[in-house]
């Protein structure tokens, strides 16, 4: 595999004239919506795209209109050249990197709604949030025109919420959903990591431990919901300086809470800590 640094393309009428010679060539479109900052849960990705499709192209975009007003939009790691020298490394084609005015040109007025899937969790502690992810995926499908797109395990319901809408417009892509990477201790990675000192890096790590708390519960037998959540909530209020939006343990297809564990179930939780908000999940799966 070449390790060129790919081709960076902002205009969209620029973008489909590489992209209709990618198709004069055979080969497939796989797309990785991201923004930016990147790190080996987005590489991992790219990987699976290049695979399954030949050619990937990677969307790096710090998309405004999924930020609430007191969110951190204004200071998001934008990196761009790091960026673009990681994405050498790993097969990636092209990179897109529009500007807010070919995103959103003046007048701008149509929006994306999912529904039930988009109202919990994410959607209750960040209102307006996937409205502006639907709209903006739903733009980057529509400006690429790829094969299948690339999403991640760690933004559980994000990917939900990306399959609801293309199963509901009819998009004809294919969406995939790839494991969370992890750091070697556990911690998920995110751009947002990089936002945590060395003290409070440490004390992010409850989260990944409360996750394990629960699996182990649920290997030992353990069924009633609301007792894993309680324990999870202990271990998490033990660290300092963190603040719980919420953990739930919830159906994986629906994202409404379960009070039994009767088959697979999604523990999920964001926290705050030291005013950094980090999210994750992890499947549960009680056997017998
Ligand atoms: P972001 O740039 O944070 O919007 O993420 C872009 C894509 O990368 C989304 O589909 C995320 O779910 C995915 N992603 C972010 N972190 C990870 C991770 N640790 N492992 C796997 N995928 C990830």
């Amino acid at each position: 595999m070449s390790n060129a640094i790919p081709k960076l393309i902002t205009a969209v009428a620029q973008l489909r004239k590489k992209l209709a010679a990618v198709r004069r060539e055979g080969k497939r479109i796989g797309l990785v919506p991201t923004m930016g900052a990147l790190h080996e849960g987005h590489l991992s990705l790219v990987r699976a795209a290049k695979g399954e499709c030949g050619c990937a192209v990677v969307s790096i975009y710090v998309n405004p209109t999924q930020f609430g007003p007191n969110e951190d939009f204004s200071k998001y790691p934008r990196t761009l050249e790091a960026d673009l020298k990681l994405l050498a490394g790993c097969g990636a084609d092209v990179v897109f990197a529009p500007t807010n005015d070919e995103v959103y040109a003046a007048g701008h007025a149509t929006w994306v709604e999912v529904g039930a899937v988009a109202e919990p969790l994410e959607g209750q502690c960040r209102p307006g949030h996937f409205r502006g992810v639907a709209t903006v995926v739903l733009k980057f499908f529509n400006m690429v025109q790829p094969d299948a797109a690339y999403f991640g395990q760690k933004d559980f319901q994000q990917a939900a919420v990306i399959r609801r809408m293309t199963a509901d417009l009819n998009l004809p892509l294919a969406i995939r959903v790839c494991p969370t990477v992890r750091e070697p201790d556990g911690l998920a990675m995110s751009s947002r990591n990089r936002y945590l000192s060395p003290a409070a890096r440490q004390r992010a790590l409850v989260l990944w431990r409360s996750l394990q708390t629960a699996v182990k519960l649920v290997q030992e037998g353990q069924r009633d919901a609301s007792r894993i959540v309680a324990r999870m909530r202990e271990m998490i209020e033990t660290a300092e300086d963190a603040r719980i939006d919420y953990i739930a343990l919830v159906d994986p297809d629906t994202l409404q809470p379960v009070g039994r564990i009767t088959g697979r179930t999604l523990a999920v939780l964001a926290v705050k800590i030291e005013n950094t908000r980090l999210i994750d999940n992890c499947l549960l799966e009680p056997k017998g």
